[in-house]
């Protein structure tokens, strides 16, 4: 049975699909809107792990999430997760027909079978997902990966949250959790950026301890701030070029080029030599250009690099 956190990472790496050009490109958000459904008749007893019903109930609080996130071409699909989110490994849809026992969901369930298809979790989720307060950590980590942006509306803020907690530029760092966190965070962006620092390219991999990351999952917008685990809002650094984010000493842009702190610009000693080479330099982009950088999250950094 997976852990909660490894139950978590299988959520941020959802086989969602990817579509569009350009400023089109967009992740679907049709399989973690699904399963924010069914958290919701989980909570309210409408489901159980063992059987949660195709129903209007489910389809109307698909929709209703679905109005608030869709971009360009998304349509408002919820047989399509409910069918498909069967490749994951931890959701099994099954059809009763008269008479006989179920069989697996062939194909995408139409409105008339309503009482006919229900889905069950698998694979450990079934046990995780009885609880009430790992619903809510998985609410959470769904939103804050799919749909950060959304945030306010998708969760109910809160409770004990500090009204604004971002930390005023300086050399003292926010002193956020990068890696700790969420391992999930941490791992879906060193895949994207292929274990390379953003910053100066040095990636390190060691064939006998293939899991070991030589970079760091940095947050651009930090999340106490932002509530932002979505890839856009991240970077891989190595270590000298995250402790340097993090302390408004190197920045990356909106313009995808390296910025590089004044205060250092003036030293002129050769000790900084190696952070002073940055400026100008272009920002090492993931090949999917549907998790590049944001460029909201890019200004926010380069707003707070001492000047
Ligand atoms: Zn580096």
């Amino acid at each position: 049975m997976p852990s909660i956190d490894q139950a978590i990472e299988r959520l941020y790496d959802l086989n969602v699909g990817i579509v569009g050009v350009g400023g089109e490109r967009h992740e679907r958000p049709h399989k973690p809107l699904l399963l924010l459904a069914v958290l919701d008749l989980l909570d309210e007893g409408l489901a159980t792990p063992g059987s949660i019903p195709w129903c209007q109930e489910l389809r109307d609080r698909f929709t209703a999430r679905f109005e608030v996130v869709r971009k360009h071409d998304d349509q408002n699909t919820p047989e399509n997760p409910f069918f498909y989110l069967g490749s994951e490994g931890f959701w099994q849809a099954e059809v009763t027909t008269e008479g006989s026992q179920a069989a697996p969901l062939a194909r995408t369930p139409l409105v008339g079978e309503i009482g006919k298809v229900f889905a069950r979790l698998i694979d450990g989720f079934d046990v995780l997902l009885a609880v009430p307060e790992t619903r809510w950590r998985m609410r959470e980590a769904l939103v804050s990966r799919y749909f950060p942006t959304h945030a306010g509306v998708l969760l109910a803020p809160p409770a004990s949250e500090s009204a604004d907690s971002e930390p005023s530029p300086g050399l003292l760092a926010e002193d956020e959790p990068d890696d700790g966190r969420s391992p999930a965070f941490r791992r879906k962006i060193v895949e994207i950026y292929d274990h390379q620092c953003a910053a100066c390219g040095l990636r390190i991999r060691l064939p006998e301890a293939p899991d070991l990351n030589f970079v760091d999952a940095a947050h651009l917008i930090p999340f106490a701030t932002s509530r932002n685990d979505h890839p856009t809002n991240g970077l891989a650094l190595c270590k000298n070029h995250h402790w340097a984010m993090d302390r408004h000493l190197i920045a990356p842009g909106p313009d995808q080029l390296w910025h590089v702190a004044g205060v250092l610009r003036e030293h002129r000693s050769s000790g900084e030599k190696e952070l002073l080479e940055l400026q100008n330099r272009r920002l090492l982009m993931p090949h999917e250009p549907a998790f590049h950088p944001h460029s909201e999250a890019l200004a926010w950094r380069l707003e707070r690099l001492i000047s």
